[in-house]
This record gives structure tokens, sequence and C-alpha cells, in this order.
């Protein structure tokens, strides 16, 4: 029996500028050890991001004595660390990784300890060195470094594995999160193994377009997080322990957050007090116990998703759903459509038998190598998939008239390209009946 894979895939042809292909072995390692690549050569795992500023070890299955070598040695009491329930305060560049038994994705762990076992295989028979993991166990993955990434940016940051959750995200500090330049809550980001950038990443694997170069790959790197250096929306964070009675009675007068005076993260930049001393007015038994993977992940279909958009939007108070309806047509739908639909009077043809590709479709209608049939590289369905559901929205929620006549007319534009459609597929046009 072979220790390798029988069927090991590779790429069609590289697309960066100089062609140059990694070293071959990787991609054969990779295969045995059952580990997907990106484009620039790396291994990367996205998650949701959460902020964080507090956990107990219970909640991230670390123990004890794994957590005082990392300098968790006293809760915010300043109590010894004894007990599995004492709060403990997160430093500013520890990150819990995800590792939900009720997620659809592969938790973050396991997907870890092959990715080591990886490298490990690769420092020994490709750079000639000792192995430097050499896990036993998932708990040895605690103490080691990643890079967190943001989409579309290219700078990461290095964060410190200190425990998994039964929560589908990454738990960070809002400073981490802020690091990664993004809102903190609820956005996507994803990490690398540190080792596997170091060893794995080339600028020179990335597609010679604009943009590739620069997004989404870890051409920066922050090794020590400055809280002045990192995205100012974070230094709105309050930092106190309870709100004063003011802050209700304000609330309920309806003023300005700014007219009551909170402590706040901006007050504490450049004093030791900008990375630790935190508050937090509400405490929670155990985090694993509330919802542990967004319903994004788990509703199956785009319907669904929306669905469950607008049910929410319907039944919370504080949100008007017509403008939640114009939003998904606006910021999404429409760009979508009319996005596809300017590819579509742009776009390559392709030969379905040699994959070769057409500026124009040849006029003797197959494939001038071959004779393979020619197919569009942008269908049909892709442009009007979106259409249905932001007709239906428009009109069960009743969207402004200019809204709802500017996807008349591209409902025109489309049906003037492919024709008006005689049978009304399924569902289209009656997603919100
Ligand atoms: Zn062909």
């Amino acid at each position: 029996t072979s220790t390798y894979p029988d069927l090991i895939k590779g790429v069609r042809g590289t697309s960066n500028k100089n062609h140059i292909p990694e070293h071959i072995v990787k991609g054969i390692l990779r295969a045995k050890h059952n580990i997907y690549v990106n484009k620039d050569g790396t291994t990367r795992y996205d998650m949701s991001e959460l902020p964080i500023t507090h956990f107990k070890p219970k909640e991230i299955g670390t123990p004890i004595g794994k957590l005082k070598d990392l300098g968790y040695t006293h809760d915010i009491h300043n109590n010894k660390l004894v007990s599995s329930d004492q709060i403990l305060e997160l430093l500013p560049q520890d990150v819990i990784l995800p590792a939900s038994s009720e997620s659809p994705d592969e938790p973050a762990d396991e997907v870890l300890i092959r990715l080591c076992a990886f490298i490990d295989e690769l420092l020994f028979k490709v750079y000639g060195q000792e192995p430097f993991y050499s896990l036993t166990t998932k708990e040895d993955l605690i103490g080691h470094l990643i890079i967190g990434l943001a989409p579309h940016i290219s700078a990461g940051t290095v964060g410190r594995i200190i425990g998994f959750s039964n929560v589908q995200a990454c738990f960070a500090h809002p400073l981490w999160h802020a690091a990664l330049r993004r809102d903190c809550d609820g956005d996507e980001c994803c990490f690398i193994l540190l080792m596997d950038a170091l060893l794995n990443f080339s600028r020179q694997y990335l597609p010679d377009k604009i943009g590739s170069r620069t997004m989404d790959s870890p051409l920066v790197l922050t090794a020590l997080l400055k809280p002045t250096e990192v995205d100012d929306m974070v230094h709105g964070l309050d930092v106190v322990w309870k709100y004063p009675l003011e802050f209700y009675h304000a609330a309920l007068e309806y003023k300005k957050p700014w007219d009551i005076p909170l402590e706040q993260l901006k007050s504490r930049l450049n004093t030791p007090l900008q990375y630790e001393g935190m508050g937090f007015t509400h405490d929670t038994d155990n985090f694993n116990k509330g919802v542990v993977c967004s319903s994004y992940k788990l509703l199956p279909s785009m319907q669904e998703k929306l669905e469950g958009q607008m049910i929410l939007a319907e039944q919370i108070h504080a949100v008007d759903e017509t403008d939640v309806a114009r939003l998904v047509i606006e910021k999404h739908f429409l760009k979508d459509i009319k996005g596809n639909l300017r590819k579509f009077s742009q776009q390559e043809f392709r030969c379905v038998a040699c994959n070769k590709k057409f500026r124009r479709p040849p006029l003797v209608g197959k494939c001038i190598l071959c004779g393979g049939k020619i197919i569009f590289t942008i269908s049909e369905g892709s442009i009007v998939k979106y259409l249905g559901p932001s007709l239906s929205l428009a009109n069960k929620y009743n969207v402004s008239d200019y809204l709802k006549q500017t996807l008349l007319l591209l409902q025109c534009r489309i049906e003037g390209y492919f024709g008006k459609e005689k049978e009304k597929q399924v569902g289209l046009g009656a997603w919100f009946g």
C-alpha cells in the first residue's frame, strides 16, 4: 500500500508573470496530508470575526497549567489562577479559534494538526531541517503563532493560539480585529499558520493582474500590535465596568452617545492601560452555550438566507424592513446583475473539448483546433439569478418607485438580450409571495 493518494491534482497552468511553479514535492506532500492550497502557496482557514475581552479556561478547553505558561497567571480580581471558572482578561494578540461540532466547516484544530504534520515533513524532506511542530495532541497547538488576514487587505497581523471553542468564529481582542482593518463584528477573516507563510508564501505565485498582487496576501506583517496604529473605530470602545444611571436616563431622552462621558480606549492610548484593565458589564457562564454557528452558514440556499434576514428585519422594531430590502437590492443584487450583464457582452468563448478560449466565436460554429462545441463562459443564469428575488423583494416591501422602475428597466434590458421567458422557472419572481 502507498502512503500517497492515487490521484494528486494540480493546476492547468500558472498565471504569475514569470510562470514560476513551486517545488513539486510541496504539492505531493499536501495531497498526502489532505491540505488545500491558496493561490499564494499558503493554506487558509476562513472564519467569522467576533470580539472578546475576557474568557474562562473552561470555555476554550485549555488546561490551567498551559494558560499559566502563556502568561495567564491571575484572574481579573488578581487572584491566582487555580480554577477553570475564573475570568481572565484576553491579551490583545491572543486568539481563540473555531472548533465547532455544529458547523459544516471542519474544526480549525483538525485542519491545523494536518497542516503542522505537512510543515514538519516539508521541513525535513525538502529543506533538510528538523521538524518544527512535532505535535502529539491537539493541545500542543496552544501557544503557536498564526497570521490573521482580512479580505482585500495586504497586511497580516500575528496572533497566538490560546485555545479552541465550540463557536464557529474567531474570538479575538477588539484591537486585534481592528488591526486586521475590519469593523470587529461579524466580518470574515482567515488565518495562515506562521511557518506555512514563511516557508510557502511567494509573491511570485500571485496572478499578474492588478489587484491580485496586492489584495488578500500577507505582503506586510504586523508582529507587534500598537493601539495607536490600528483602525481608530476601536478607540471608541467603552472600557468601563458599569454604565452610570445618567447613561440610562440619557438613553431614554435619545441623547447622543458623546453627550455622556464614559471612559473609552482613546483616553488610554500610549499608556500601559491601552492593553489591559478593560471592563465589561454583563457576565455569562459559558459562551459556548449561546448560538455557536451562524444561520448564514447553516441555511443552504440564497433564498433561505435572504428570507431569514427579512424575517429578522420585520421582527426587530429598530430596523426598517423596507430600507433593508432597498439596501439588499441596491448594494448586492443590482451590482451583481449589472456587472454580469456587462461581462456577458464582453465575454470569451470556450471549447468544451480542448478548453481553447476564443475572443469571438469562430464562424464555423465549432472549435477550429479540434472541432469541439463552443460555449459561453458567462451564463445567462448568472445574470438572471438575482432578478427574480430583486423584483419580489421590491414588491413585497414596497421600495421606492424609482428603485422599482430601475429594476423594470433592467428586466427590459435582460429580456432584450435573452428574450422573454415563456415558461417561468420555479420560484422565480415569487420569492416573497
Ligand atoms: Zn477544441
